[in-house]
């Protein structure tokens, strides 16, 4: 007798997909039968539904302090949004500034998530300073407290970049100690020269975002961590990366024996470059960076996706608010925070605009969304798996449902959505965390500040 069994749905088991039952004990799956017939104390029915393992987000952003605000969800907000679409881990970016000490970023982002956290969690560091003291306090959060991924920036000149020396430096480390370094790969010099020819000719619209970071601008800073990872060995992670000329840096510098996995995020996915370039600075809304491109990279990322070139899908969840936030660059688009929100949104847009139109098969969406992160990242099986052992967070996913996406439906709190209108395809109908029912049909029913830290080896 099992404490749950979800019944008769598709799962989607590891190499196989069949219709069965699944039993949970406690926090854990513990048994899986092809064609059914587990009993247990509660039962979810599942037919006509499929069973995937809980998603997770590799790429959000929630406590991130930005020019004097700060991005508008709390950890709950943004858990509960996560939960409700599917999304049972995230993995947070942990953002210290310049003059931060890297142990004690950790512990502030920590302390903030474990009191707010509804679905697990766990964190890439992001490192902007790299002294001795630094170095030290990198190691021991390796060692101790279970880090296995940093994050650098390329992109953000004199702010959060570091210097070639040091990324030399911190590439040899990431290879000594088994490391991940995920990486926003964008020519940092070229952007800043760029922002200050077109504020100087009087372009400041949110349409001046994109050409100030064209395609060759994120092309270049892929193939400059490439070329150093060739150089070092290090095992390295492209975020949101938004076009097919990036992409296919990565591919030949994989064709080179480099370690390199590239990540797609949802906005990319299904919003264009027009969307920046709407009347009335509502272009704002949609400012992220790298940028949206033309409609045609959308084809090469799904392709990519298809072939297995990119293998993973975030949303680089980064929300402020249209009014109040947003507004901050209303005379210079350079001073737009960037983000287009879409932690809730992510395995729904997949469906729809990726599995729906025939672009990737149900199992790429499952592997990119949840499974691939899981091994990335040192939490599979753990996560990323419906095996027995596993943890029990499941999906029971209404792949029929109908609707569109509504900024009222959201429960992240961003005053906006940037996929107001859009068709919708697909819902997850009830959702699990180790074996508790936390959402169903898009409202949260779980406990608050209910998640755990994941620890990685
Ligand atoms: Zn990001």
């Amino acid at each position: 007798m099992f404490d749950t069994v979800i019944q008769g749905g598709t799962i989607y088991a590891p190499n196989n997909t069949f219709v069965g039952d699944i039993g949970i004990v406690g926090d854990t799956i513990g048994d899986i039968k092809e064609g059914g017939g587990l009993k247990g104390d509660k039962i979810i029915d599942a037919t006509g539904k499929c069973v995937f393992p809980g998603f997770i987000d590799p790429h959000v952003h929630i406590h991130l302090p930005f020019m004097g605000t700060n991005a508008i969800d709390d950890h709950e907000s943004a858990t509960k949004a996560a939960l409700v679409g599917g999304t049972t881990t995230i993995i947070e970016m942990i953002c210290p500034g310049p003059d931060d000490e890297p142990a004690n970023a950790f512990n502030e982002w920590k302390t903030l998530a474990e009191e707010g956290c509804c679905c697990d969690f766990t964190f890439h560091l992001a490192v902007v300073r790299f002294d001795a003291l630094a170095q030290k306090q990198l190691r021991e959060l390796v060692a101790e407290e279970g880090v296995q991924s940093f994050k650098i920036f390329l992109a953000y000149k004199g702010a959060l970049d570091i210097s070639d020396d040091d990324l030399l430096e911190l590439m040899k480390m990431c290879k000594e100690l088994g490391v991940t370094l995920t990486a926003h790969c964008e020519n940092a010099e070229a952007v800043d020269s760029m922002q200050r020819k077109f504020l100087a000719e009087g372009k400041n619209g949110p349409e001046w975002h994109e050409p100030s970071r064209p395609r060759s601008v994120e092309a270049d800073g892929v193939n400059h961590l490439c070329s150093f990872a060739e150089l070092t060995g290090a095992t390295i992670y492209i975020v949101h990366t938004s076009c097919g000329i990036a992409v296919d840096r990565a591919i030949e510098a994989s064709g080179r024996g480099v370690d390199v996995t590239v990540e797609a995020v949802a906005p990319h996915l299904v919003l264009d470059k027009s969307y920046a370039e709407r009347d009335d600075f509502e272009g704002a809304k949609f400012v992220m960076s790298p940028p949206l491109r033309d409609e045609v990279e959308h084809d090469a990322l799904w392709r990519s996706l298809a072939s297995g070139a990119v293998s993973t899908i975030g949303t680089d969840h980064a929300p402020f608010n249209f009014h109040g936030q947003k507004d901050m660059g209303r005379e210079a688009f350079t001073l737009i925070p960037n983000g287009i929100p879409s932690i809730q949104e992510r395995v729904d847009l997949v469906h729809t605009y990726g599995v729906c139109t025939g672009n990737i098969e149900m199992q790429t969406m499952v592997d990119a969304c949840s499974t691939n992160v899981a091994k990335q990242f040192n939490m599979y099986p753990r996560k990323g798996a419906i095996q027995v052992g596993s943890d029990a967070d499941i999906v029971v996913y209404d792949a029929n449902f109908v609707g569109t996406f509504k900024h009222v439906d959201g429960l992240s709190k961003v005053d906006y959505s940037g996929f107001e209108g859009m068709e919708r395809k697909g819902r997850s109908d009830v959702v699990l965390l180790r074996g508790k029912v936390v959402a169903e049909q898009g409202v949260f029913t779980g406990e608050c500040a209910g998640g755990k830290y994941i620890p990685r080896k």
